[in-house]
């Protein structure tokens, strides 16, 4: 047992990188934000980063934009997404995913998860022969990253289009292969809490021609397209640039400098989070009562945030269990909440979506799910304090049996 409290910021992430902050500087003081708006002199930043960021993930197309939520929506729309199609989605995923859902006249259909935080295979597979949707919306959600061999397998065997949210898993493989590699299109977010920082930002990836040229001029392009990194050729622009409206989403400079900066740091970055988060992972492996997810060998993740059951714990004790570690200094956020709180959701909250269906293990799992997020600003020290606070904590609420 200890009295001691942690004292660091559970929201603080690391500054810009210098280079960033200097080269953001110079185009604020240029008045060149916009990222169309460049002399034949000027470096193009955001051009640039959808080069470097198109090689990093290992695809051929990438459109830098406002947000992820606008790229999952845009890549909804360039998949062919239509005004009341269904769209199959796991429960177990933040608000802006059925938002995006929403936001293109579709309806989300939602898997339930299992006991790992993974998209239900079997949930899937039968919901997609049940409803003839032709499209997942797959959200890779805290970095858990489902079999995606069983998941191809089910979307080829059903003709069904791929969109994978890498919300949280920008830089996580599977097998070797990014997330954000499987599917038709993938969409990446920089806001501040993810793995890269722009503050609001975010990417739409693909290899496929078509849809990249119809994701350019939707993003609003205008006819300016020719001024982008990572697009196919002149004659696909052709066949599509009088036919796809303008969804108005660009990244601008300025946010695009603060990224070119980051991406060399990435690799080492995400070594990193890994080596707290599995710090964390082995002392809570070792608390009774806990339950924490295994984490396979073909899943290369991220652990830029942690899960853990509290199995030990009674539903009613936990937003006690919950304030006491806050009261320490140990921000935990719970799943399990009838109303959401802050970010955190559960899918019976989005009120929104007709025929809501009953999920009996995403409710399950989540209903004692605890969520921790690792910044980069805290140390092995940190870890070690956060799991004895943690581990005093549950020992006081423990249920009796
Ligand atoms: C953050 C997040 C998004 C949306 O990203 P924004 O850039 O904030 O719009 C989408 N999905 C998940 C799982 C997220 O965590």
């Amino acid at each position: 047992m200890t009295d001691e409290i942690f004292t660091k910021p559970f929201t603080q992430q690391e500054g810009i990188p210098e280079a960033g902050i200097e080269r953001a500087i110079e185009i604020m003081r240029s008045g060149r934000l916009h990222r169309y708006n460049l002399t034949d002199t000027d470096i193009n930043d955001t051009s640039q980063l959808e080069l470097e960021y198109a090689r990093w993930q290992g695809v051929k197309y990438c459109i830098a934009c406002t947000s992820g939520g606008y790229a999952i929506q845009l890549g909804l729309r360039v998949c062919g997404v239509k005004p009341g199609d269904l769209v199959l989605a796991n429960a177990y995923t933040l608000a802006p995913v059925p938002g995006a859902i929403h936001n293109v006249g579709a309806k989300p259909v939602l898997i339930d998860i299992d006991d790992n935080y993974h998209i239900d295979i079997f949930d899937l597979e039968s919901k997609a022969r049940t409803t003839g949707s032709k499209f997942l919306l797959l959200s890779h959600m805290r970095g858990h990253i489902a079999d995606m061999e069983r998941i191809m397998e089910v979307c080829d065997r059903y003709d069904i289009c791929l969109i994978e949210d890498c919300a949280h898993t920008m830089g996580a493989k599977w097998r070797g292969q990014r997330s954000g590699n499987f599917g038709k299109v993938a969409a990446f977010s920089t806001q501040t809490y993810k793995h890269m920082n722009s503050g609001e930002g975010g990417f739409l990836t693909t290899n496929d021609p078509d849809i990249a040229a119809r994701a350019t001029v939707s993003s609003g392009s205008y006819m300016l397209y020719a001024r982008h990194g990572a697009i196919p050729d002149e004659p696909v622009f052709e066949a599509v640039r009088e036919h796809s409206p303008n969804y108005s989403g660009r990244m601008d400079h300025v946010r695009a400098a603060m990224l070119r900066a980051q991406l060399p740091l990435l690799e080492d970055n995400l070594a990193r989070w890994n080596s707290l988060y599995d710090r964390l992972h082995r002392h809570f492996s070792a608390m009774d009562g806990v339950i924490i997810p295994d984490r396979r060998q073909d899943e290369f993740y991220v652990g830029s945030s942690i899960q853990f059951r509290t199995e030990c714990l009674s539903r009613s004790s936990i937003p006690d269990f919950v304030e006491a570690c806050g009261a320490r200094g140990v921000e935990l956020k719970w799943f399990g909440a009838d109303k959401p709180k802050a970010f955190t959701s559960r899918y019976d909250s989005w009120k929104y979506i007709d025929d809501m269906p009953v999920l009996p293990n995403t409710l399950r799992v989540l209903e004692t799910t605890l969520d921790m997020r690792v910044p980069l600003t805290f140390e092995a020290e940190d870890c070690d304090l956060i799991a004895e606070i943690i581990r005093d904590e549950l020992t006081r609420f423990r249920k009796v049996s």
